[in-house]
């Protein structure tokens, strides 16, 4: 499994970086987790070459924000390589159902095309269990501490993505095993101590809970676009420093490096 992340921001786009989604392929379908503004680098050489064998496109969604959702309007001229399905998480995972969510972000007047009327097929499959399976990995979410609730995800045996949440030590069972944490570094603890967190995390707590869950590569995302890109390495590298494992930024468009 390869990840590649297409967007590494929260909120909007900023400093050459675009908002949250990551690429997974090696399967028979392409898996996107969260489907943000990043969703428009499929049309990027190096990363359509990532999916050009793969005839169809599963997409888990965190929730319904729009840095996570917006790219799906974009999806009519990024995507026509097949069927698309998005597991959309429903009560009581979040406060929100997906059909009536989805279609009111892609519908007229906002977007010309309604999803329901998408040129090729778009299946949109409501989440409320734990356990499921997309792009024939097994995914295990679990609702997060954030307004209108998040999930957090276990995808496949390796790999969790956590984001819009507050590293909560809850999750470790969740967790336990992993050796890829893909989790949201959203404030310095400066900023946390000003104004106390509210659904996201902080450089200490995330670092914290990949103590605890000790995966092989911790790797912050949805970051906050208020920050330049050296101020995100060095936030990075304090994480590193406080979990005692190596943390690397993602270079969006380039599959991530894990050392596998
Ligand atoms: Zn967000
Ligand atoms: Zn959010």
């Amino acid at each position: 499994m390869r990840v590649t992340p297409l967007g590494t921001n929260g909120y909007f786009p900023s400093f050459g970086r675009q908002t949250i989604s990551l690429l997974l392929t090696g399967g028979e379908r392409a898996l996107l987790l969260d489907a943000g503004s990043g969703v428009g680098r499929l049309i990027e050489p190096d990363v359509s070459s990532l999916v050009r064998e793969v005839h169809a496109l599963d997409i888990v969604l965190s929730h319904y924000h729009l840095d996570h959702v917006i790219g799906l309007s974009y999806l009519t001229a990024v995507w026509n390589r097949g069927p698309v399905r998005i597991f959309a998480p429903a009560f009581p995972l979040v406060d929100a159902e997906p059909e009536e969510t989805l279609e009111r972000l892609c519908s007229p007047p906002l977007l010309s095309t309604p999803i329901s009327r998408f040129p090729g097929p778009v299946e949109v499959i409501p989440v409320r269990e734990e356990e499921f399976e997309a792009a024939g990995l097994r995914i295990r979410v679990w609702r997060q501490d954030h307004p209108g609730g998040s999930i957090g995800m276990r995808v496949g045996t390796d790999l969790a993505y956590l984001t819009d949440s507050s590293a909560d030590d809850a999750v470790l069972a969740e967790i336990a095993g992993i050796r890829l944490l893909i989790h949201e570094l959203w404030f310095t603890d400066e900023e946390a101590a000003r104004s106390p967190a509210k659904g996201h995390s902080h450089v200490s707590a995330v670092a914290h809970l990949a103590r605890l869950a000790k995966p092989r590569l911790v790797v912050p995302v949805h970051h906050h676009p208020r920050r330049t890109n050296e101020e995100i390495r060095r936030m990075a590298a304090e994480l590193s420093v406080r979990a005692g494992i190596p943390a690397v930024c993602a270079e969006e468009g380039r599959p991530l490096e894990t050392g596998d």
